[in-house]
């Protein structure tokens, strides 16, 4: 018992801790687990305050950058605290757009790769929430890769320092939690960054310009939608029907659609915001005409938008698996549906495939482990 208690105050992290070392890692907490660290160890309440704006506002990666903690104290975190908890690998850069994908590796050895995508308007950096993910998604790449492990909330918003530290943080306009796998499956972690990314004095980026994308876990929708963070949500819907939806996302058997459409319903009401529905082109499987019937019928019920996206193909991935018989609905069929669809008065969207050249696509990200 000894043992543990002490070990729990080396490191304030309690979820998914992913160091060996005995430090306790600072990126991740919250202002008021900060203060209480801070207290918890023998410092002024106010201290949490002071490294919280160094760590998520002026995003110092060095206990001796904040100039207002007086040198005895930064002296002491610099012996027993953490603030990084990713290191830089590569980054590759696509000649087309500049869209930049970075590989970050976590203190436990995992990598997992982070998408910046510059548009004429906006500037959007995608993180990851989980190394792999185990929902098996049929269009995505990640899903091939199976699970490994959920992130802490530091290694979700240490990706956010280390391309901001790169980029310039105020190039970054909006965050989308729409990398590698899913954050609703790691909920605590990912609300605790939503809650750092959203919180005032941070990033600095408004609340309607974070997105949290989920497959569908219903109940965690719903649990969100009472948090009142009110950042907004994308829903991956990509087919109106159960039994073409579960061929495609498995998790869909476990939280049918029926359930998932009255939970953003929910979501949609209590924050106030409108949904995006992800839908990825798959010829011959969700882009008839019934589709498009099926899709405005929804559509109808409630504040969204539609997003299409142009699917990337997984053959080389998975060349003899389902994902590898997927291919792309043809260009003229994809205006054709999102023209019918605008006739029907739904706003839609097509999403450009970025980086598609460099595997920093929407479905693309995945990283081969030799495990
Ligand atoms: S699409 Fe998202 S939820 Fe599905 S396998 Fe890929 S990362 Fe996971």
């Amino acid at each position: 018992m000894e043992n543990q208690s002490s070990q729990m105050e080396q490191n304030p992290q309690t979820d998914n801790t992913s160091t060996s070392n005995t430090k306790a890692i600072l990126k991740g907490l919250t202002l008021d687990e900060l203060k209480n660290y801070f207290s918890k160890t023998g410092e002024q309440r106010f201290r949490g305050e002071q490294v919280f704006n160094w760590m998520y506002n002026h995003l110092v990666t060095d206990f001796f950058d904040m100039a207002n903690v007086p040198k005895v104290l930064r002296t002491k975190l610099k012996d027993t605290c953490e603030i990084m908890t990713l290191e830089f690998v590569d980054s590759q850069i696509s000649p087309l757009n500049g869209t930049k994908k970075y590989i970050f590796e976590t203190s436990d050895k995992y990598k997992i790769e982070t998408v910046l995508i510059p548009e004429e308007d906006r500037t959007t950096l995608c993180v990851s929430t989980q190394v792999g993910c185990p929902l098996d998604c049929k269009f995505c790449a990640t899903g091939l890769m199976g699970y490994k492990k959920n992130l802490t909330a530091g290694e979700i918003f240490d990706q956010y320092v280390l391309v901001a530290k790169d980029f310039g943080k105020d190039n970054i306009t909006n965050i989308v939690f729409m990398g590698m796998g899913e954050p609703l499956l790691n909920y605590n972690n990912s609300v605790k960054a939503l809650e750092i990314f959203a919180q005032e004095l941070t990033t600095g980026i408004s609340k309607k310009k974070i997105t949290v994308s989920t497959a569908g876990i219903a109940p965690k929708i719903r649990e969100l939608a009472d948090k009142n963070l009110n950042v907004k949500l994308a829903f991956s819907l990509h087919s109106c029907f159960d039994d073409i939806r579960s061929g495609i996302m498995p998790i869909n058997d476990k939280y049918p659609l029926k359930q998932n459409i009255e939970a953003v319903k929910y979501y949609a009401r209590k924050t106030r915001t409108r949904i995006t529905f992800e839908y990825i082109m798959l010829d011959g499987i969700n882009d008839r005409d019934e589709d498009v019937e099926a899709l405005t019928k929804l559509c109808k019920e409630f504040p969204c938008k539609v997003n299409v996206i142009p699917f990337n193909s997984l053959q080389h991935m998975d060349p003899t698996g389902v994902s590898a018989e997927l291919k792309s609905t043809p260009h003229e069929r994809i205006n054709e549906f999102v023209q019918q669809l605008r006739e029907n008065n739904i706003t839609v969207m097509i999403r450009n495939t970025q980086g598609e050249d460099i595997a920093a696509a929407c479905g693309q990200l995945a990283i081969k482990y030799n495990d």
